[in-house]
């Protein structure tokens, strides 16, 4: 059976209320990984306390989704103000075992990821690290195609964990059929991650994430 693990990235937005509808709706959880500049937003704090209160699992998605911590031209302490105060705003919201996704650029895995220090961080705070195997890209038009970019990577593999995003655009209107469609399939959806997205788990490394990180 296909497992299809789905993940909401840089949000909240003034789109969030109609995904979380769409997930109550089928009983689906999944996971939010918000942007500190989104967070502070008006009125976006109560749409990142809803989806907790729903069940859904929130993680931490960087300050201000600027540059990859990577980046050789990164100014310095970036790595740092990035995770380690988008954690602060997250006070009351993070889970027992905080969960980081990196900001890599369109989805695309590389050395410009993480930088030594950002990961040495990442392990003596204990946190998860959260990867993807699917970026539909969403952003792009049509707005519906991203749907079928989806459908042909959960069937590609045996466990998905896709990237969208959860904005007020025409691209998430697309949600509840695309959900409808994995559920007649009999797609497994789970809340968890498979392990090849998961290079550290509570601040165990399980894997080489190497080929991620910055050459100093
Ligand atoms: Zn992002």
């Amino acid at each position: 059976m296909k497992r299809l693990t789905l993940s909401f990235d840089n949000g909240p937005t003034d789109g969030t209320g109609a995904v979380l509808d769409a997930l109550a709706q089928r009983a689906i959880k999944t996971s939010f990984f918000l942007v500190g500049k989104q967070l502070r937003a008006p009125g976006a704090r109560a749409l990142a306390e809803r989806a907790k209160a729903e069940g859904h699992w929130i993680g931490n998605h960087t300050l201000s989704h600027d540059v990859p911590l990577g980046r050789a031209d990164a100014p310095h302490g970036h790595h740092l103000r990035e995770i380690e105060e988008m954690d602060v705003l997250l006070d009351g919201l993070n889970e027992d075992v905080p969960l980081f996704r990196p900001y890599a650029g369109k989805g695309i895995l590389g050395p410009h990821v993480f930088t030594a220090e950002s990961l040495d961080y990442l392990r003596r705070t204990r946190h998860t690290v959260v990867l993807w195997n699917s970026v539909p890209r969403d952003w792009e038009q049509p707005p519906n195609a991203w749907v079928a970019r989806a459908l042909a990577d959960i069937e590609a593999q045996s466990w998905t964990t896709v990237v969208l995003h959860d904005k007020p655009n025409d691209a998430m209107k697309h949600l509840p059929a695309f959900l409808d469609t994995v559920m007649a399939r009999r797609i497994e959806i789970r809340q968890e991650f498979p392990p090849d997205c998961l290079p550290m788990v509570a601040g165990e490394s399980q894997w080489d994430a190497s080929a991620l990180v910055r050459a100093t």
